[in-house]
């Protein structure tokens, strides 16, 4: 079988596997999944050369880490073969960034995980925070988290792109390692892109997750809390029924149009099957033989012109005013 590119994540010295798992499905929250499941595609994934899972406390309320946890026992694979990265400030009950809370969360994750260390601990979500809370007392806290062994790379995540740059600004050089970005680098948005120059100019590794746009690019469509504006659900639903009459899968090129740029270390796309596995691995490699079908990426572009780069607000900042 031809092996999976494997790209460079900063200065961190990890070599990802360009699909990255990404595990919030285990927690359930794009439906049930059986432990064998699970089990059967960590297992498939790990076979297929994918290094890199990602998870959270707040996916499914903690399911995801125990589910996660437990695969990666079960399945006994040395440490040093896998990369996993974990998230605190997000809870099912809501966010909190205080260092406190975030250093508690790491020991509860690593329980969960049952793992004595994770590569990359992220801040989740941030723009549900104060940022100056972020620079001034999270990311600090975070870097005690560092120096105790906990977590071996400190990351921040978000949707709105300018939180980024908002916190890059005011770190000390080094205390924020990587940044995972999400729904902002697939065929509908590709906002990220503006974005990466400087993110390499400030040493910071990026990882863009959601390339199906959180199951808005896939035939079954996005689940019920999906929060993209209605007419971006009906572009989407409408570009994967273009593909369905053409024979082809809506799934497939939106996750090689994310795979596409080499600036981007890994493209997390949520897996909950062995078969979900095959075909994400199956679309990676025939990318790296074949390239992209350009007319039928073309086509979809068409589709989704009228919405191209719509988001939907997130977090405390981007509150829209009342009307
Ligand atoms: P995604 O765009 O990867 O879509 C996931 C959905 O697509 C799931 O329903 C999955 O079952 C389905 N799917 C996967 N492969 C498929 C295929 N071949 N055909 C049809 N359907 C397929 O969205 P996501 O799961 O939200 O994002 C990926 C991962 O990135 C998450 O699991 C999480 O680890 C991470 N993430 C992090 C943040 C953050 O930190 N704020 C936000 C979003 C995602």
């Amino acid at each position: 079988m031809a092996t999976l590119e494997r790209r460079e994540l900063g200065n961190t010295g990890f070599k990802l596997s360009c699909v990255g798992f990404g595990a919030s499905p285990l927690g359930k929250v794009f439906g049930d999944v059986s432990h064998e499941d699970a089990l059967a595609a960590v297992r498939l994934a790990l076979q297929s050369g994918i290094n890199f899972f990602d998870t959270s406390p707040f996916y499914g309320g903690t399911l995801s880490e125990t589910v996660l946890g437990n695969c990666l026992s079960e399945l006994k694979v040395p440490r040093e073969e896998f990369i996993v990265s974990t998230k605190c400030g997000r809870y099912k009950d809501g966010f909190d960034f205080s260092a406190q809370r975030v250093t508690r969360s790491i020991d509860e994750s690593l329980a969960r995980l049952k793992l004595d260390y994770v590569d990359i601990l992220h801040c989740h979500d941030i723009e549900f925070g104060s940022l100056d809370q972020i620079v001034n007392e999270t990311i600090p806290a975070l870097q005690k988290i560092k120096e105790s062994g906990k977590a071996r790379f400190i990351g921040i995540t978000g949707l709105p792109l300018g939180i980024f740059t908002y916190v890059l600004d005011r770190v000390p050089p080094g205390s924020v390692d990587v940044v995972l970005s999400y729904c902002h680098y697939g065929i509908n948005d590709s906002t990220l892109v503006d974005l990466l120059p400087y993110l390499k100019s400030k040493g910071v590794g990026v990882i863009t997750a959601s390339p199906l746009a959180m199951g808005l690019l896939t035939d079954v469509g996005p689940p019920e809390w999906h929060p993209a504006p209605s007419e971006l659900k009906s572009a989407c639903k409408a570009a994967a029924a273009h593909c369905k009459e053409k024979g082809k899968n809506i799934s497939k090129i939106a996750l090689q149009y994310s795979l596409m740029n080499k600036e981007i270390a890994t493209v997390l796309v949520g897996m909950n099957s062995s078969k979900q596995v095959e075909e994400n691995l199956a679309a990676a490699v025939e990318l790296s033989s074949l390239g992209i079908d350009e007319d039928l990426l073309h086509e979809v572009e068409a589709v989704l012109q009228p919405v191209k780069n719509l988001t939907w607000p997130s977090g405390i900042q981007q509150k829209p005013n009342p009307a």
